[in-house]
């Protein structure tokens, strides 16, 4: 008879996981105060003291900057509007060449698009999955214009490496942190190791308002041209006597005061809350890594990890089973997690498809239907060209989001003992 439940044995756990859900008295309190006040939102397209939006969003503002230690945070409506802020405010050109991961959210990579500018993946490390620095110099032209870097699963970009070559090369860094709130490298916080660092506060993030995000800079120029890009440059730009137009064409990103509100009380949380997934993650690290074959990768030396999601490495020679079989007999032995039920088991096999594999890329059509901007360039986009993180995405990584709080280490332990008892009776999957 068999024992896996993928081959109809009884699972280790169908209790559903617990629903990460820390909205609560104290945001209801600040939403119904907002509401109260009848101010929504308070923003104006020109150039009057409401462009920079309501007192919510100024003080929520000033808030996220004193607690990440830097000059300017702008709140946006997400983290991909904020990159679209950045892009724009470096002074991108058509034609220019930005270096992106191809292991992210798509917009990390498709933000270029949007100014014409054109995207080169560089390759991810194989043990942090952040853009590797050696990959990063290999791709370099004289059109490069930046690096959208990655704090890919929580856990900041090599800042030491990096950062020297973006100074050697002349190169600005936009650090796209939306997973990675409250980390630290070197003692300074992930989303300030660049020149512009982004946040989200999708519903999935470490906190979050629904939907928004807030960029960071200490340049008070880059900062000036992202609250124009968020609000109508184009509207605003002949009042307030600003002379340079480039990419002065803007959009409506502007988060809203109820929004804010919310944010300023979670941001409050967010210490504890990666706490409480760093306890979690931390005892799967150790007692997952006990299996033969299985590895918690580390965490980068100088560097703490916010854990959104959590990766380990799977190799498949030691194990003798194939990574996809032997995950899919670990989700069979778990339940989902509340709130997310139609997902299935929060544990996933790579992460997501290496971006240039997406159509966009792969057709080469972004903007209009003859190519642009593409056309004007001879960046490729082929199967190949970032070996390592194809090979992880197929055969090596897995990840799972079963660390994040209230689940406790009783939780934990159910997630070990149905990847010992996988391990156990590997010989069914062979
Ligand atoms: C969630 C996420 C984004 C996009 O955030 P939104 O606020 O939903 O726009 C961008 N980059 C990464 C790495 C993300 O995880």
């Amino acid at each position: 008879m068999s024992e896996l439940a993928v081959h109809g044995g009884q699972p280790v756990r169908k209790k559903l996981f617990p629903a990460y859900k820390y909205i609560g008295e104290e945001e209801k309190k600040e939403v119904n105060r907002v509401l109260d006040s009848g101010v929504l939102s308070r923003y104006l397209g020109c150039w009057e003291p409401d462009f920079f939006g309501g007192s919510e969003v100024q003080t929520f503002e000033r808030e996220w900057a004193d607690y990440f230690g830097v000059k300017h945070a702008i709140a946006v409506n997400s983290c991909s509007s904020g990159l679209q802020c950045a892009v724009g405010a470096i002074g991108t050109e058509p034609g220019d060449e930005i270096i992106v991961s191809p292991y992210s959210m798509c917009i990390s990579a498709t933000a270029p698009l949007w100014y014409g500018a054109v995207p080169v993946f560089a390759d991810i490390e194989d043990k942090y999955f952040c853009l590797d620095p050696v990959s990063i110099e290999e791709k370099i032209t004289d059109k490069t214009k930046a690096i959208i870097v990655v704090d890919i699963f929580g856990q900041p970009y090599d800042a030491d490496q990096i950062n020297a070559i973006a100074k050697k090369h002349n190169l600005i860094i936009i650090e796209d942190c939306a997973q990675a709130p409250g980390v630290s490298y070197g003692g300074q916080y992930a989303g300030t190791l660049g020149d512009i660092g982004v946040f989200s506060l999708n519903y999935h993030k470490h906190i979050h308002t629904g939907e928004g995000g807030v960029i960071v800079t200490d340049n008070d120029e880059l900062a000036d041209k992202m609250r124009l890009i968020r609000n109508h440059a184009e509207a605003v730009v002949e009042e307030k006597g600003a002379s340079d137009l480039v990419n002065m064409l803007g959009f409506n990103f502007r988060l809203t005061e109820i929004q804010a509100a919310i944010g300023r009380v979670q941001l409050k949380k967010l210490k504890d809350l990666i706490e409480e997934r760093t306890k979690n993650a931390d005892y799967l690290a150790e007692r997952l890594s006990q299996i033969p074959g299985i590895k918690f990768p580390g965490v980068r030396e100088k560097a703490t990890h916010a854990y959104y999601l959590q990766p380990f490495l799977y190799d498949e020679e030691t194990i003798g089973v194939r990574r996809d079989t032997f995950i899919e007999a670990v989700k069979a032995e778990l339940a989902a997690t509340e709130l997310r039920e139609q997902e299935g088991v929060l544990i996933g096999c790579g992460y997501v498809k290496p971006l240039y594999l997406m159509p966009l890329f792969q057709k080469k059509i972004a903007l209009g239907s003859q190519g642009y901007p593409f056309n004007n360039s001879a960046v490729k986009y082929d199967k190949g060209i970032c070996p390592v993180v194809e090979k992880l995405h197929e055969k090596i990584l897995f990840h799972h989001d079963l660390m994040r709080p209230p689940a406790t280490k009783s939780d934990m332990d159910d997630v070990v003992r149905a990847f010992e008892k996988v391990y156990s009776n590997k010989k069914e999957l062979i």
